[in-house]
This record gives structure tokens, C-alpha cells and sequence, in this order.
């Protein structure tokens, strides 16, 4: 059967998320949609899939998404009277250790906030649902009765069966092999059968996605790895009914198939698979068993499952699945060529993300951007040289594992690093640098004070380092502290027109003189947040943008695209490093070093200028994420000079080095929002309190419209700032629900040890559907969920330390 020559939408790839995709596009009215399957339908990864769908995810937007396939699943059936295996059955999930069962309660906490139907287990209650397992050894365990199970191939034909019924042509046996690009867009497919012009692509071609993304010089950083369960005959007690379980600790999940069981699961030390490329064809296809890599699972699961020693083993079954950096999926506009849209590397999620992930990206294709907040999975959250081809081989060993290795707050990944480093980074790890890592770079976490703080000891309460944080933390308040930020990502935006262009781009005025910078948020037309940077103006005609370490791609793609013709954005990152210095010796320290005076009255607040410290000439900026500083820019080269010369002027001053969790800490006591965690596309300025960097009478800006309306909007949904006591066996990091009255009104986003306020500090959301104003949150009693104690805490719509002072620093 031949193609069209032409459509409005190529997808590339027939397995679940293409056909979601198609799917989804139909339901949005896009008939014009061409998917191409080089197989046969599901016959990639998809089809030996267990088919586990759960709910619950770390994030409540990830969570929403799930929720959705959910709903899907339980409705496609009758919608295309094809049969999708879809079945409500829930799940349990078990924990062997204290620490687990810790884990699980902060889960429930997440849940409540997030909405999701759970219940805590003892050992009895679990295995009265499980009957199977053994229960003696078991602390205790959760019940979530949303969570279901599917048959994977069953649900992609329903979907293709859905596309087609909205318009959508589905061809399978056509591979796609070129694709074709004109001044930066996509332009057409080529094909073993011909070629197919189109105005977007879909890159949904699941372990193929690397490869076909190079085709176009996309970058779609995933690497396989070898993924196995295997299915039993019958088991007694094994009925249709019995829920999915899962016990983390022992790496294996279950589910029941045919009588028996499916058991798998996900071992600490992964086997990456494909470095010379997948074969093609490689359709309905696995690999060779491997016991030796299964044996740690099947250990376990006979600890768990004693049934297991003498059930026959039907079917094991190898298949390659692909694995990203972070496990997390890879969804949206590809940075690098106009059109092109990716999702994949789904991390052995595809099945429960299916529905979701689908509906999202067809509506980010629909309406050129995202609906909601996807940073969590947004491909803009990596860069080109994430996709290096060695570093992803050793990453992804680890990634696999993360699925039931223990989420411990700031859990850092320990593979393929260090990544990129800092010019600073040789003299920082001499200081005994405890590093962790944000987009690749290598940033000093705390500077350990002895041998035990070397590395971190993981735990849900304080951690090792807390006294040392706190040092570091009051060093930068009562003080000087230094911080190396030289991974903020930096830009310049130059020509004539650069000023008409930001203000065009901006909520707040950037139309200010050389010399001064501006905080700003960045909007969508939804008045929603795409960005928060500081402008510096350092030109007439060139503009500094400091931004967020982990949003170098994404803010270059979302500037590039609305710059006029004449204006241009250059990534420097890598050209300066940032040295931030906070605290009241400051200014004392930089007049001993360099020839002019710091005094606020000759270097006022957000003023920007050039200095000389030595021999080195930099930019210095009034402003700082750590409450009242300077930024230095420096130029890389002059990096190491700067350091040394402020550490010799600042010694007798008490200058320390200070590292991420001080600049977490001091940031939340002045209430100073971060990217990714309070600012996202699901949220305005005026909910974030941040009304005060938007300028509504500057003139015309993208979001001023949704703005207007949502400044005379009640204010229900608030971000505020929290206050608890000193933490004791429980600390509060960031997901746990917030408590009016006893009852859920929101979630934390970001907490620290605040060591000047002496207790937990913390921002995150009330929602209620009352105007939420200080009066009302005074008339009510707060808490905090900690692992289901709830801790008393004070709520204020001001930063606890400083309730007028509302400026910001760069973002981190
Ligand atoms: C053993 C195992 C168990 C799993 N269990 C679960 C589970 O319980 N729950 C869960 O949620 N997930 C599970 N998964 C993960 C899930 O199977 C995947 O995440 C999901 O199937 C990915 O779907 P996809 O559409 O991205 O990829 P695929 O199904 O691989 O589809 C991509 C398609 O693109 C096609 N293609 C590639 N290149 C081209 C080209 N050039 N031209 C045309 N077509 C092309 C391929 O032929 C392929 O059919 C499991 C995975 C494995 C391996």
C-alpha cells in the first residue's frame, strides 16, 4: 500500500506512545496524521511489557498524568470495542526495613497532598491482600486501590483503532530513514517507500529514538538496557483478582497472569545493551535469558513468594528497554529543529505513562507549547552533550535500578561522573568539597569538616552535614560566605533591537540603564511561568541574562524562538564562572582586593559594573540568591585568581566557603522562589507572589492579557512560607503534605534547616476555595505531614526573614 506524499504530522514509531499520540491528535481534531511503523504494530518494546500501571509519582504533575491514563485505560475498551486487559486491581507495596516503611509513610503524606486514594498496611493487612507472600519479616506497607494493571499490545490497538476512527492513517512496514530539514524546521520524512513532506514530526520510536533523532541533529540522550521477568504456571492462591505488589527492597515486583505470576523487577546494577546500534529488523524480538543478571531478583523474590521454589518457570523473558539519565521520559519540541517533537526513553514506565505522555505532547503540537507544567520530563532539561554516547552506557547502569532503590532526600546519582566541572572545581574538591550534580555539573554540596562528612549519610531525618550546613549558612548572614555558581547558565542577547525584544519577552521593565539589572519572569500567553532570570544591561545594544543551571536549553529555545530578525542569543556559559559572596563583610572583603568603593551609596542594589580584583577585570552585580551580595562574572581564566585573592582579603573577616544546601537554606528564609520547584507553567506571578516584578503599564508583553484577568482574580491558590520547629527524628525535604486544620490544602516545594530562624523553613501551596489572604491564614492551625506526624508549623505569605524586602538574586 503506498504513502501520502504529504501530512501535516509524521509520527515515527507504532508502539504505545506513537499510537497515543495519534490517538490523542485525532481527539483534538487533527485529522492530517501519518503514523509509520517499520514493524508491525506494539512489536518494538511495547509488546513484552508486564503491563504494571502506578499512579503515584514524586511529583504531583507526573502523578496528574498517570491518573489520566488511569481513566483511559478504564474507557478505551468500550470507546473502540477493542479489549485493552484493563484492570483496577491496586497494588500493594511492602517494606522490609524501618526506613522503607519510613519511606512509605512520607509516601502517604505525598498522596494526601496529591489527591491519591492510599492506606497504610501492617504485615497482617498486607498479606492478607497478598496471601502469597511472606509477611514475618515485613515492617509494614501501603494500599493504593487506583493502581491497575493492562495488556500493553491490547491498549496500542485500541489506540491505533481510536486514531484511525478520528482520521488518523496507521501503516506499518515502513521505515523511516532520513529526515529532511529547511531553515531550521522539519521539512519531510524519507522512507523505504517514498518520501513524505510534513509541517511536524513525532519522534516516538522508543530504543530507536537516539538514532532517528541524529537523522535531524536532535538530541534524544537514552541508552538500553536489558530488562527481564519471568511468568510461572499456576500457583495456588494466585487468583485473577490478586492486586500488583511490589517490594522495593527486594528490587521485584508481581503481578498475576493466567493463574500464575509475572515477577520482575529492577537490579541495582544494570546491563546496558545496543552500544553498537539495535539491529534492524528487531521486531517481536528479545534477548538471550541471563540468570546470572536475574539471580539477585530471583533471590528475592524467593524470600518473598516461598511458592516460588517449586512453581514451573513457563516463559523468561529478556526485552531491551531504553533508559534516560534521570528516569524520567524525554517529552517535547526538540531545541534544535522547529517541528520536531520527541517522546520516549519511558524508563520502563511507557505502559502507565502511555495515556498521559500521549495526551500532553499532542496538545504541546497542538498549541506549540505545554498545557501544564512537564519540566520533570522535559527534553529541554538536557543538553547536546548529554547524549555522548559513553556517558549514557554508564549512567543508565544506575538508572534502572532508581526505580526501587530508596528515594532518599538529595539522593545523588554516584555514575559517570564528574561530568563537567567548574574552573574552580581542583581548589574546591582540595577544600573538601562534597559534590553534587545539576545538569552535568559538579557543584559543591557543604565543605566537609571531618572524615564522617566526607560522604553523605543518607536519611529522612537530619543528615550528617546539617551542623556544617549551618556553619556555612551563618557565615553567609553574620559574615561572608562564598559560593562557586558558576553553573548558572549565562547569555548574551545583543543587537539594536535587544531591549524592544526582552521587553517583549518580560513581565517586569528591563528598559533600564546601562549599569543596572532586573529580576524577571519570563510568561506564556497563558500568563504562566516559562522562566525567572536576571537581565544585566551592559550595553545599549547587549543585555547579560543569568538563569537557572538546569534551564540553559530550555530558556536558549524559548528566547530564540520570539527573537526578531537582528537580535541574537549566545550561550556563554561556559565562557564565565560565577562566584557569589553573601553576608555583611562582603563589601569590606571586595574593597581590600579591588580599587573602588562597595559602599551601597556608590554601588547601589542591582547595580552591575566592571572591576579589576589583581590582575583580573570582571563584572560584579549587586544582587544575590543568598540575601544581601554581590555576583562576581567572571571571565573562566580569571576564575582561580579571584577565588585565591578573596580568600586571602577575606580570611580575618571569617570568609568560608559554602556550598548548595547553605544557598537552599538562606534562599527559603527570604522566601526567594526557585524554577522548577515554586515557578512553573502551572502557576502566575501573582499566585507565586511575585506581583511585584510585573509591570502591567510598561506596555505590550507575552502573558500581560491572562495577567490582567488573573490580577483581579481571588487569590485561591497562594504560595506561602512555612516555620516548624528545629527537626528532631524527622525532617521536612520538599512533597510532604501541608495541613490546614487537619486537612490537605497543598504541598511543600522546597525545605531546608534555616539556621538563623533555628527550625524547618519551607515554601509551598494553599488552595482553598476561599481568597487565601494573611488574615486567613492566621485564622487556622498548620502543620506539616513528616512521615504521618503532624508537626506544628507557623504559615505567612512573607519570607520569615525578611517580610518586606521581595528582591531576588539570579535564580539557581
Ligand atoms: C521486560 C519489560 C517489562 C516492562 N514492564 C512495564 C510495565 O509493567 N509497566 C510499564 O509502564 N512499562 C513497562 N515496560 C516499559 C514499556 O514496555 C515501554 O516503556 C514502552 O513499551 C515504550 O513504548 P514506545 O512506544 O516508546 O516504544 P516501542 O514499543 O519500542 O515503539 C517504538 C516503535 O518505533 C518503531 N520504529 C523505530 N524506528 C523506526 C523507524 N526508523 N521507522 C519506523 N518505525 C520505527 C519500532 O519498530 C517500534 O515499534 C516494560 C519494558 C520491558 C522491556
Amino acid at each position: 500500500m503506498s504513502i501520502p506524499t504529504q501530512s501535516r504530522v509524521v509520527i515515527i514509531g507504532g508502539g504505545i506512545i506513537g499510537c497515543s499520540v495519534a490517538y490523542h491528535l485525532s481527539k483534538l481534531g487533527w485529522r492530517d496524521v501519518l503514523l509509520l511503523e517499520q514493524g508491525r504494530l506494539s512489536s518494538g518494546t511495547t509488546w513484552h511489557a508486564a503491563g504494571l500501571v502506578g499512579q503515584l509519582r514524586s511529583q504531583s504533575s507526573m502523578t496528574r498524568l498517570i491518573r489520566y491514563s488511569t481513566e483511559l485505560y478504564a474507557s478505551l475498551e468500550k470507546e473502540t470495542e477493542l479489549a485493552t486487559g484493563w484492570k483496577r486491581c491496586g497494588s500493594v507495596s511492602v517494606a522490609r526495613t524501618p526506613e522503607r516503611m519510613t519511606q512509605l509513610r512520607r509516601t502517604i503524606s505525598a498522596a494526601r497532598a496529591q489527591g491519591v486514594e492510599i492506606e497504610e498496611l501492617s504485615p497482617k493487612e498486607a498479606g492478607d491482600k497478598w496471601p502469597v507472600m511472606r509477611t514475618d519479616d515485613l515492617v509494614g506497607g501501603v494500599w493504593l486501590p487506583g493502581d491497575g494493571k493492562a495488556n500493553p499490545a491490547d491498549i496500542t490497538q485500541a489506540l491505533a483503532r481510536g486514531a484511525r476512527n478520528g482520521g488518523a492513517i496507521v501503516r506499518e512496514g515502513i521505515r523511516v530513514t532520513g529526515i529532511e530539514t529547511e531553515k531550521g524546521r522539519v521539512k519531510a520524512v524519507v522512507t523505504d517507500q517514498g518520501r513524505v513532506e510534513c509541517e511536524v514530526l513525532a519522534i516516538c520510536a522508543g530504543q530507536w529514538s537516539r538514532t532517528v533523532g541524529q537523522m535531524c541533529g536532535v538530541s534524544v540522550p537514552l541508552h538500553s538496557a536489558e530488562h527481564m521477568y519471568i511468568v510461572t504456571g499456576k500457583i495456588e492462591g494466585v487468583t485473577p483478582d490478586l492486586p500488583v505488589m511490589r517490594d522495593p527492597d527486594g528490587y521485584t515486583y508481581y503481578k498475576e497472569e493466567v493463574g500464575g505470576l509475572v515477577m520482575g523487577g529492577f537490579e541495582p546494577d544494570a546491563k546496558p545493551w545496543g552500544m553498537d546500534g539495535i539491529p534492524y529488523p528487531f521486531e517481536f524480538q528479545l534477548l538471550p535469558d541471563d540468570w546470572d543478571q536475574f539471580a539477585i531478583l530471583m533471590e528475592n523474590a524467593l524470600q518473598r513468594v516461598p511458592a516460588l521454589e517449586t512453581a514451573e518457570i513457563k516463559t523468561f523473558l529478556n526485552g531491551p528497554e531504553s533508559f534516560t539519565p534521570d528516569n524520567n521520559f524525554l517529552l517535547g519540541e526538540a531545541p534544535e529543529v522547529a517541528g520536531v517533537y520527541v517522546g520516549a526513553g519511558f524508563n520502563s514506565m511507557g505502559i502507565a505513562s502511555a495515556g498521559g505522555a500521549g495526551r500532553a505532547l499532542a496538545e504541546w503540537i497542538v498549541e506549540g507549547e505545554a498545557t501544564s507544567d512537564l519540566w520533570p520530563v522535559d527534553i529541554r532539561r538536557f543538553a547536546g552533550f548529554n547524549n555522548n554516547p559513553a556517558w549514557l552506557k554508564d549512567r543508565i547502569k544506575e538508572t534502572l535500578g532508581l526505580h526501587y532503590a530508596m528515594p532518599w532526600p538529595n539522593r545523588e546519582l554516584d555514575t559517570a561522573r564528574p561530568f563537567r566541572r567548574s574552573p574552580l572545581y581542583e581548589r574546591l574538591a582540595a577544600k573538601h568539597a562534597v559534590f553534587g550534580s545539576k545538569m552535568g555539573w559538579e557543584r559543591a554540596n557543604y565543605f566537609a569538616r571531618n572524615e564522617d562528612e566526607r560522604t553523605i549519610r543518607y536519611s529522612f531525618g537530619p543528615q550528617n552535614w546539617f551542623e556544617t550546613v549551618a556553619a556555612e549558612h551563618r557565615a553567609c548572614r553574620e559574615a561572608a560566605g562564598l559560593v562557586d555558581m558558576s553553573s548558572f547558565a549565562k547569555f548574551l542577547l545583543q543587537g539594536p533591537e535587544a531591549e524592544a525584544a526582552l521587553q517583549r519577552l518580560a513581565a517586569n521593565d528591563v528598559a533600564v540603564p546601562v549599569g543596572s539589572s532586573v529580576y524577571t519572569a519570563l510568561l506564556n500567553a497563558r500568563g504562566t511561568f516559562e522562566s525567572d532570570l536576571t537581565a544585566a544591561r551592559i550595553a545599549p545594544d547587549s543585555y547579560l541574562l543569568l538563569t537557572g543551571t538546569a534551564q540553559a536549553t530550555r530558556d536558549a529555545h524559548w528566547i530564540r524562538r520570539q527573537l526578531p530578525e537582528g537580535v541574537t542569543l549566545t550561550d556563554v556559559t561556559s565562557a564565565y564562572a560565577v562566584l557569589s559572596l553573601a553576608g555583611p563583610k562582603v563589601a569590606e572583603i571586595l574593597g581590600r582586593v579591588s580599587p573602588i568603593s562597595f559602599d551601597p551609596a556608590d554601588f547601589p542594589a542591582n547595580a552591575i559594573r566592571q572591576i579589576t580584583i589583581g590582575y583580573a577585570t570582571t563584572w560584579a552585580c549587586r544582587r544575590s540568591y543568598l540575601g544581601d551580595g554581590f555576583e562576581l562574572y567572571a571571565p573562566a581564566e580569571f576564575a582561580l585568581a579571584i577565588y585565591d585573592a578573596l580568600h586571602e582579603a577575606g580570611a580575618d573577616l571569617g570568609l568560608m566557603d559554602a556550598g548548595y544546601y547553605a544557598v537552599d537554606s538562606l534562599r527559603l528564609e527570604k522566601g526567594f522562589r526557585a524554577w522548577g520547584r515554586e515557578l512553573t507553567p502551572d502557576v502566575n506571578p501573582y499566585e507565586a507572589g511575585l506581583g511585584f516584578a510585573v509591570k502591567l503599564n510598561k506596555g505590550d508583553f507575552i502573558g500581560r492579557d491572562a495577567l490582567v484577568t488573573a490580577r483581579a482574580a481571588p487569590r485561591t491558590k497562594r504560595l506561602i512560607s512555612l516555620v516548624g520547629p528545629r527537626p528532631d527524628g524527622q525532617m521536612a525535604w520538599g512533597g510532604e503534605a501541608i495541613l490546614a486544620d487537619g486537612k490537605p490544602v497543598g504541598e511543600i516545594t522546597s525545605a531546608a534547616f534555616g539556621a538563623t530562624v533555628d527550625g524547618i523553613v519551607a515554601l509551598g501551596w494553599a488552595e482553598s476555595h476561599e481568597p487565601i489572604d494573611q488574615a486567613w491564614l492566621d485564622a487556622r492551625s498548620w502543620t506539616i505531614d513528616l512521615a504521618g506526624t503532624a508537626t506544628p508549623v507557623t504559615a505567612s505569605l512573607a519570607a520569615p526573614l525578611d517580610r518586606k524586602q521581595l528582591t531576588k538574586g539570579a535564580t539557581a
